[in-house]
């Protein structure tokens, strides 16, 4: 529970389709390469520890690198 899939195989690159910048944060508009919901996240949350997956089923970590990792277990949930 909680363990993301790191490995190459089952990383995705992610889409940023927009990006926002208001009173000194930054945010972009991300969506989820592995079942397409688009959220929200500040550039803060995302080079910290990296940003969840608003997607409850889902919860694929996005990280500063611009990719995804899936939680161990999902890694096809809502596969493109
Ligand atoms: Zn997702």
């Amino acid at each position: 529970m909680g363990d993301y899939n790191t490995s190459p195989n089952a990383a995705r690159k992610f889409n940023i389709l927009e990006r926002v910048t208001q009173m000194g944060k930054s945010r972009i508009k991300v969506e989820c390469p592995f079942c397409g919901t688009r959220f929200w996240a500040y550039i803060w949350s995302i080079s910290g520890g990296g940003k969840k997956c608003e997607n409850k089923k889902c919860g694929a970590k996005h990280g500063s690198s611009g990719i995804a990792y899936p939680v161990v277990g999902r890694e096809n949930s809502g596969a493109v």
